[in-house]
């Protein structure tokens, strides 16, 4: 439960450096509030409620230089995907080193175990991606209560909320991970001009996105667009951008669903710049 999640005091605090060793600043004396080695750069891209991490594993090689991290509620879950990451990155490490030597030279591993690829993403790759996964990580967390305390004020350029749990029963809608006050925490960790992506199997979720994101009322009478923070990309924009592709049929949830011949919704928002203050 919630009392076990580790979280920072603030996103100033936040300690990433052994979420990211290859991006830790070579500087020792830039540390953050809580003693920890900095980063070279900031985290940007964030998926909620990440399951297993197909997302963050496709669009790794696609932004090699942007740090994303997945966050998810369910320990076994995260466990799997740490050591899915953790997995990825060795096996590139031994493949570049593997290309950087003659074969007489490779290092051979002590044991049979270290040999075995841990998990299927591992079988027979042989190939070495742009940024080796050493640009995504996952944390453990409840992102309906400690969303600020890692991400500060524009930080963001994404959010990815891909398949999220329906919670179909009416009493059960304050569960879901959209919704009129966590919407202003995703507008307060977007920079404007940041992408919010979701894509859901329920179509009835997909209305219930709109409504939430677009401030749209039920009855069609216009929004009061000064409170409005998103507005919706078009379909000719997302059909040019990858992360679409990804978000669509590498996910493991996307994956069932394309399995199942099932139908797939996908609502992208862009964060509008803060609204004057008169
Ligand atoms: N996004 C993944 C995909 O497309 O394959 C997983 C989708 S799965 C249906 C929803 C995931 O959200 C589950 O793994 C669940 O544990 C996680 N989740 C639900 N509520 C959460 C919360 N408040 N904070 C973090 N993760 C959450």
């Amino acid at each position: 439960s919630d009392h076990k999640l580790e979280y920072p005091l603030s996103p100033a605090h936040m300690d990433w450096s052994s979420h990211y060793p290859a991006f830790v600043d070579s500087d020792p004396t830039k540390t953050t509030l809580s003693g920890a080695r900095k980063l070279t750069k900031d985290v940007e891209v964030v998926d909620i409620g990440c399951g297993f991490g197909g997302l963050m594993i496709g669009l790794a090689p696609l932004l090699p230089d942007t740090l994303m991290v997945g966050m998810e509620i369910r320990t076994s879950v995260l466990e799997y995907l740490s050591s899915r990451i953790h997995a990825l990155r060795s096996q590139q490490q031994r493949l570049k080193n593997r290309a950087d030597q003659p074969a007489s030279e490779q290092p051979q591993p002590e044991t049979a175990e270290a040999a075995a690829p841990v998990h299927d993403d591992l079988v027979g790759t042989t190939q070495i991606y742009p940024g080796n996964f050493e640009n995504i990580t996952a944390i453990r967390s409840n992102t309906m209560k400690f969303l600020p305390n890692f991400f500060g004020r524009h930080q963001l350029s994404k959010i990815f909320i891909c398949f999220p749990d329906p919670h179909f029963k009416a009493r059960k809608h304050k569960a879901r991970i959209v919704s009129e006050s966590l919407n202003t925490e995703y507008a307060f960790v977007l920079r404007p001009g940041g992408l919010l992506y979701t894509i859901t199997d329920v179509e009835e979720y997909h209305y219930w996105v709109l409504k939430h994101f677009l401030n749209q009322p039920e009855d069609g009478t216009p929004p009061p667009s000064s409170k409005d923070l998103f507005e919706r990309v078009s379909d000719e924009e997302l059909e040019a951008d990858p992360c679409v592709r990804v978000m669509k049929f590498e996910t493991e949830e996307s994956k069932k669903v394309t399995r199942n011949n099932g139908k797939k919704f996908v609502a992208v928002f862009r964060r509008k710049a803060d609204p004057e203050w008169p």
